[in-house]
């Protein structure tokens, strides 16, 4: 039996991995590639790093030092929890692994505007898309801001941009579901509101346009504020809690409702951040460490 089987290799998960495999436990990291680190062309906001660095080479470097302390990244997707005695079963493809503690890192996945994948990667690199307005919305101060959304969610986004543009549209994916409050904190905030139908995006020169009720448009960046999927369907399998949105309830050692279930970074609940990821992945990893401590032989 495993130590712990971590669940996810990116910021939340590697950050774990480091510190488990230099606590000395027996741990297995497997990852299906699909990290939104590694979405992100150059962060800014990470502290250490004043140039910036590409989320890849984050990845990379912390998977380096991940490895010089015995870690191993196996690239294959996990399909199955379930408590077992004295743990957890675990399920890759046909194999059945079993460990005492489970970390799940699993992060989220943002719901894309409707255009072809190629396009919208490309957007990305060039920060015409950006999906984070707490980690680069200082890069678009007194550009033209676009987001995608309506309601609550759209409303916040909007707002949140506005400290950093006067030049803001809210432009609803169909028509606007706002509150007769929310349609007033946007119009004292000089935010436009634009109705779709949001189709045809392209690259236009520097910018990204699209269709709107009002005709093409174009702008410097767009975020879309359409959710996300939080991906804690394998803790729902063992009876994890979640609030409504399926983001995981921790206690302050990152604990699960499930005894021996750990969860860090996007999947549990908390600011969606690179830094907080590898916070809560220190604490867990601590606090897996005090649990087993008292569970197995100590080193002589
Ligand atoms: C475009 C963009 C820009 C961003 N910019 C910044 C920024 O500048 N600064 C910042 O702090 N944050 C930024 N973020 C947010 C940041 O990327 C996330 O907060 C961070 O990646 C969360 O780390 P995580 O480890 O929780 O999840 P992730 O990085 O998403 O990693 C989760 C991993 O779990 C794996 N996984 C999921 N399910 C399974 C399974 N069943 N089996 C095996 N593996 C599985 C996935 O493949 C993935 O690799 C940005 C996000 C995006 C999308």
């Amino acid at each position: 039996m495993d130590d712990c089987i971590i669940i996810g290799a990116g910021p939340a998960g590697l950050t774990a991995a480091i510190y488990l495999a230099r606590f000395h436990l027996a741990i297995r990291l497997f990852d299906c590639g699909s990290s939104r680190a590694a979405q992100i062309p150059c962060t800014r906001n990470h502290a250490g790093f004043p140039d910036g660095i590409s989320g890849k080479e984050l990845l990379g470097r912390m998977l380096a030092q991940a490895e010089r302390h015995g870690a191993v990244r196996e690239g294959a997707e996990v399909t199955g929890l379930e408590r077992i005695e004295n743990g957890f079963g675990v399920r890759v493809g046909t194999r059945a692994l079993a460990a005492r503690t489970v970390l799940l890192a699993t992060g989220v996945v943002n719901h894309r505007p409707d255009m072809p994948a190629a396009l919208h990667d490309a957007a990305l690199a060039r920060g015409l898309l950006r999906y984070c307005p707490i980690c680069d919305g200082y890069e678009v101060t007194d550009k033209r801001i676009g987001v995608i959304g309506t309601g609550g969610h759209g409303m916040r986004e909007a707002m949140f941009l506005r400290a950093y543009s006067a030049d803001v549209t809210l432009i609803a994916p169909q028509a606007h579901a706002l509150s007769a409050k929310e349609a007033g904190m946007l119009d004292a905030a000089g935010i436009a509101r634009v109705e779709g139908p949001c189709g045809g995006h392209a690259i236009e020169g520097d910018r990204i346009a699209l269709d709107t009720a009002r005709g093409r448009m174009a702008f410097d960046s767009i975020y879309p504020a359409l959710g996300s999927t939080i991906r804690s369907g394998l803790a729902l399998q063992v009876g994890a809690r979640a609030d409504g949105n399926g983001c995981l309830e921790v206690d302050e050692h990152q604990r699960t409702s499930v005894s021996g279930l750990f969860a860090a970074g996007d999947v549990a609940r908390g600011l969606d951040q690179i830094s907080h990821a590898m916070g809560e992945a220190g604490v867990a990893a601590t606090a897996i460490r005090n649990l087993l401590a008292g569970q197995r032989p100590l080193r002589r």
